[in-house]
């Protein structure tokens, strides 16, 4: 499927009919949870150890799972999450990336709510943003960059300006400090611009706009390009180990 071409991958990534009853349509699983079975099947599952089976919708579900796949396939991604709008899909690729506070650099001539939540909301958060007046000014950006700077954020082709950013000369940038280049590409969608071709570590979507097409969901995703080397002291989170409740039986101390 990797090996099809573009229009192919938009009508059949991410989906195998055979796991749905042969339905030719991606179903539209409308229910929060899904049954269990028994307890050791259900310690498998929300463990994730049972590929293709689901606890609880906000964890995964199988339509939405059609949609990740997809637009992974499409932006050429090892795999995405989608969420419950553009501005949610921006919102926690910051509050990742930049967990335990810091600084991201991003250009001032961006979405209006995005600016907004770059200027008044993350602050709160002890994540702080250097704007810069032209995102292509690259020893403005390079000079900028220091021990806390988390990341580059760009809009590949923004929204409302038209403004283009320069993705290869700001990947360079990007990784030449070992911070990834985070761009949202809402505007080209991954049809007429795949940012990862041009070596950005992750894309964020709006897929409310052009994804969608219809102007009749609002709805947003994060994508990996899996190249990224989370390995580094300014991202311990990617790496510590994280203990839930389904670790407690093997962890014990
Ligand atoms: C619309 C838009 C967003 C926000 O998306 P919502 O789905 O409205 O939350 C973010 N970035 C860009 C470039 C947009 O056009």
């Amino acid at each position: 499927m990797t090996k099809s071409k573009f229009d192919t991958l938009s009508i059949h990534a991410g989906y195998d009919p055979k796991d749905h009853r042969f339905a030719s349509s991606v179903p539209i699983y409308q229910t929060a949870a899904f049954g269990l079975e028994n307890t050791e099947t259900a310690d498998k599952i929300v463990t994730g150890k049972l590929a293709g089976r689901y606890d609880y919708s906000r964890d995964g579900n199988p339509t939405v799972r059609v949609f990740e796949d997809r637009i992974a396939a499409l932006d050429g991604g090892v795999d995405a999450v989608a969420v419950g709008s553009g501005m949610a899909a921006i919102s926690y690729t910051i509050l990742n990336v930049a967990e335990n506070g810091g600084r991201i650099i991003a250009p001032r001539n961006i979405y209006g709510s995005s600016l907004d939540e770059f200027r008044t909301f993350f602050p709160k958060f002890g994540i702080d943003f250097d704007f810069v007046d032209d995102i292509n000014d690259f020893k403005t950006v390079k000079d900028l960059i220091g021990e806390d700077t988390k990341a580059i954020y760009v809009e590949s082709v923004a929204n409302p300006s038209t403004e283009i950013a320069d993705l290869e000369k700001l990947a360079e940038i990007a990784h030449a400090a070992c911070i990834p280049l985070i761009v949202d590409n809402t505007f080209p969608t991954p049809y007429l611009l795949r940012p990862f071709e041009h070596g950005a570590d992750i894309t964020v979507y709006s897929s409310t706009k052009g994804i969608n097409g219809h102007g009749n969901v609002i709805s947003g995703l994060v994508v990996d390009h899996g190249t990224f080397d989370w390995n580094n002291p300014k991202f311990p989170q990617f790496s510590e180990l994280e203990f839930t409740l389904g670790d407690e039986d093997s962890h014990k101390q």
